[in-house]
């Protein structure tokens, strides 16, 4: 059986609906074919299940490319204050939690309501269950899904990257990439929690689900936030954010105490330099295990100046050298994807294969922990949809 459309869209993700909605909306015929059983399953998952749909202060810094220029067209044409519009338009109730970061009050399942109702009103057509085995180039874009073919001109590659697997997350769309000669650039988990080296594993994971306030860096990247131990390493925030740019086997190195100075009391006091002293200090920087644990493995033999400066200065910069991320397991994206060299950075259609685009997380945009991702996929879904 043949299907026709204008427009054939794969992944009803994110960004495979904004495009198809915006396309929809300027009378395309559009199909959308989703290998599962439901649209939107990432959205579904994402933020805790209420959904970080954007944030209100994205700026093109806060992306990873190879080419940091690209998403500046795409961020600037869209921004959160059309995607929050939109929302608004739905009654859907939000909240800003930190540092501009937009999330439902209720569920995520209302941002893919609301991308369902948008879809129907442009009557855009939904396939689910259809998994495409094949995409072919004749005078137009035909994807097979074994009894059913979709004829249109134009092909949107919306499948996202490869993280969560369990859920859905396939490589086809670097598959289709590389089979219409597309540079594809190496792909890797990005806000990812982190596993230490097995001696680190040793001395910290006992810890696990104590957390601190810390920064970490790495290069001349640097995050404030929460970081917590975990049965094989660490997690939260601040490590999601630097594990995007860590290049193994480098080190990353985590402020334990940032804005203090825990040793200062106990270089003041010139009686009471000890173990008592320093630990009463450590307990009052940081959580009362991580403080004891910091002081079973690092108190100075001596309690000099420098001792208790080398200790000062150990607790601000402690480096560590991971052994690995978690993987697509657990990372929340995928870095790297389609070389945004071999894309129009206004309408993200192919230069080498005119007709064919790519939206969303495939694309080697990736965003910082906060909103931004979902910001990309919206923007650059827009671009596409709207050049259709
Ligand atoms: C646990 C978790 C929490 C997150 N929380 C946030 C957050 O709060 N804020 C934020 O900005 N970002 C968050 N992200 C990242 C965000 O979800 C993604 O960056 C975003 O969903 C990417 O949109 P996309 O449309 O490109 O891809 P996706 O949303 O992944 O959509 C791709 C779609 O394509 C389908 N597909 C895949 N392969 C095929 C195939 N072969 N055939 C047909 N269909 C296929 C998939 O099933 C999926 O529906 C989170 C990610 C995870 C994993």
């Amino acid at each position: 059986m043949i299907h026709r459309f204008d427009a054939i869209v794969l992944g009803a993700g994110a960004a495979g609906l904004m495009c198809a909605i915006e396309a929809g909306k300027r009378g395309r015929r559009v199909a959308v074919l989703e290998h599962a059983d439901r649209i939107g399953k990432k959205i579904l998952i994402s933020g805790g299940g209420r959904c970080n749909f954007t944030n209100l202060h994205c700026r093109p810094e806060n992306f990873l490319s190879a080419n940091p220029h690209f998403a500046k067209s795409a961020l600037a044409r869209y921004t959160p204050a059309d995607f929050l519009a939109l929302v608004e338009k739905h009654h859907i109730p939000y909240h800003e939690k930190t540092l501009g970061q937009l999330f439902c009050d209720r569920s995520a399942r209302d941002i893919t309501g609301m991308l369902e109702q948008e879809c129907h009103a442009a009557g855009v057509a939904i396939f689910l269950n259809g998994r495409p085995r094949e995409v072919r180039r004749t005078t137009e874009y035909i994807v097979s899904t074994g009894e059913i073919e979709f004829h249109a001109p134009v092909l949107v590659v919306a499948t996202g990257g490869l993280s969560i697997p369990k859920i859905g997350a396939t490589g086809f769309g670097y598959d289709v990439a590389r089979q219409f000669g597309l540079a594809v650039r190496e792909c890797r988990p990005a806000l990812a929690p982190l596993i230490l080296s097995a001696a680190d594993r040793k001395r910290y994971c006992d810890l696990a689900g104590v957390s601190a306030d810390v920064i970490t860096s790495y290069g001349d990247q640097h995050f404030r936030g929460g970081m917590l131990f975990t049965h094989r390493g660490i997690s939260g925030p601040s490590i999601l954010q630097i594990s995007s740019y860590w290049k193994k086997p480098a080190p990353i190195a985590i402020d334990l105490a940032p804005g203090r100075d825990v040793t200062e009391i106990v270089r003041s006091a010139t009686h009471s330099r000890n173990l008592a002293a320093a630990r009463s200090a450590f307990r009052d920087a940081l959580p009362v295990r991580l403080a004891d644990r910091w002081l079973d493995l690092h108190a100075p033999r001596n309690w000099t100046n420098r001792d208790l400066a080398d200790l000062e200065q150990r607790t601000h910069r402690w480096e560590i050298v991971p052994e690995e991320t978690e993987g697509y397991e657990k990372a929340e994206v995928t870095a790297g994807g389609i070389d945004t060299a071999e894309l129009s950075a206004k309408t993200m259609e192919c230069r080498k294969a005119p007709g064919l685009f790519f939206v969303g997380e495939v694309v080697d945009v990736t965003g910082q922990l906060g909103g931004f991702n979902f910001q990309w996929a919206w923007a650059s879904g827009f671009c596409a949809g709207t050049s259709l």
